[in-house]
């Protein structure tokens, strides 16, 4: 019997679990329902490559992944307003589609501050293509436009970094250092040497104490005094899982839809993959809820092979990130712990910190270098992370010890 697959989010997570199912030989039909109607598009280049007076990246997620397939029906422009557990039906435009089973791929928006809350006023956040869309034409507006970007987080600094060569930029971020949760000190200061030697005018602790605006412009004062005007002010203080229909309907809710180590929601035929779920990590049980592309796209497509099994298996994935800013790559790997020890290598113009746990196991690497140079040290890494290989801190600091050798153990 042909079962009925619903994917409720068309981006990474949800096409690519879409995309698997298609390709296998399971009896099933899918539909694919998404509120935005620009589906298929990939939103790293979004904060990474927008450019005044060039088109905008629209960087199709894999031309591979085409959903042109009689196995599936696109249901776009409309959100799922409902889930029902009992009937097994998704609510979309009034209308109940039936499922056997249900992804809910759902992401994340990014967070607003109520007090840059001034309808009409220049003030936007950048999560989807028709966000960065609007900050273009914004700054393509202006000779040379005058940006306020709010949050030090990695789409705040890449926005930054794309935007810095044709606009005035002012960062403000309330911590001390930038991406001070995420990074360790000396990756995030190179990161910040950087932004300063592009022109970036960065305020760290900065408190913001009013903010004015009109159709056209943003005044932005601070606690101690200082004040500034912007043509466009772009929000990059976070992002909020899109979980409510999920709570709604009666699944258990954790800082998003939480899920166990098959991504099974606590409805066994309801999963939730990407930025919209919490899981637990496969390295040591702590449940985390990950914004990583390459997290959703593992997860949509483990999620796939589990419906076409009909076998639940645990999410083993390893998380990762990237980031690219002016000519330098930023990547990590694997999950940081407070109270590991942290090992750093200099590395010509490269920079790593290496965290091990109390047996010498490396648990996470975060690394930084021009272009693409750090890539094949942190897959070494990930690879030493999996096999839980002891390293001797001194090894791991010697920039002459071949990481490679390492694996060797
Ligand atoms: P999303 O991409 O958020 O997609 C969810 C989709 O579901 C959206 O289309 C949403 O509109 C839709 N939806 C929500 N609710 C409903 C509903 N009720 N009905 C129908 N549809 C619904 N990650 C990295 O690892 N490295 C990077 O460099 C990086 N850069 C990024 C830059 C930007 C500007 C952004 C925004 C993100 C970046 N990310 C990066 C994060 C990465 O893009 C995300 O982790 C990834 O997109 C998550 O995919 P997802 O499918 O889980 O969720």
């Amino acid at each position: 019997m042909t079962s009925h697959v619903v994917i409720i989010g068309a981006s990474l997570a949800g096409v690519s679990c879409a995309q698997r199912l298609i390709e296998s030989n399971a009896d099933l039909h899918i539909t694919l329902i998404s509120d935005e109607v620009d589906i298929g598009y990939d939103r790293p280049p979004l904060s990474k490559s927008l450019k005044v007076g060039e088109p905008l990246p629209l960087v199709d997620l894999d031309p591979s992944r085409k959903l042109d397939s009689d196995k599936i029906k696109l249901l776009t422009g409309n959100p799922a307003t409902s889930i029902n557990l009992d009937a097994k039906t998704v609510e979309v435009n009034g209308i109940d589609v039936g499922f056997d089973k249900l992804v809910i791929a759902t992401g994340a928006r990014a967070r607003k501050l109520d007090t840059f809350n001034i309808p009409g006023a220049p003030i936007k956040t950048l999560r989807t293509l028709a966000d960065a869309k609007e900050i273009q034409q914004i700054v393509e507006s202006k000779s040379k436009p005058r940006v306020g970007i709010v949050g030090g987080g990695f789409i705040g600094l890449e926005l930054a970094s794309a935007l810095s060569t044709h606009c005035s930029v002012d960062l403000f971020e309330a911590q001390k250092h930038l991406l001070s949760r995420v990074l360790p000190i000396g990756i995030s200061s190179r990161v910040a040497a950087r932004h300063e030697a592009a022109g970036v005018n960065l305020h760290m602790e900065a408190h913001i104490a009013r903010v004015e605006g009109d159709s056209s412009t943003v005044k932005i004062e601070l606690n101690d005094g200082q004040n500034f005007e912007f043509d466009l002010v772009v929000q990059g203080v976070g992002a909020i899982p899109n979980s409510e229909i999920a709570g709604e309907a009666g699944l258990a809710l954790a800082n998003g839809i939480a899920v166990n180590e098959s991504l099974q929601t606590t409805h066994p035929d309801v999963y939730a993959v990407g930025d919209c779920c919490s899981f637990p990590l496969a390295s040591n049980g702590e449940t985390v809820r990950l914004e990583s592309w390459r997290n959703a796209q593992e997860q949509g497509l483990h999620v796939a092979e589990q419906i076409a099994s009909g076998e639940h298996t645990k999410f083993m994935g390893l998380p990762w990130f990237w980031s690219d800013q002016y000519d330098l790559g930023l990547q990590m790997a694997g999950w940081p712990h407070p109270e590991a020890l942290r090992v750093d290598r200099e590395c010509g113009d490269q920079h790593c910190t290496f965290e091990l746990n109390g047996d010498h196991k490396l648990i996470s690497v975060a690394a930084i270098g021009p272009g693409n140079s750090v890539a094949k040290d942190v897959k070494i890494c990930e690879r030493l992370i999996s096999a839980g290989t002891v390293i001797s801190p001194e090894d791991l600091a010697n920039p002459d010890v071949n990481l490679k050798k390492l694996l060797k153990g």
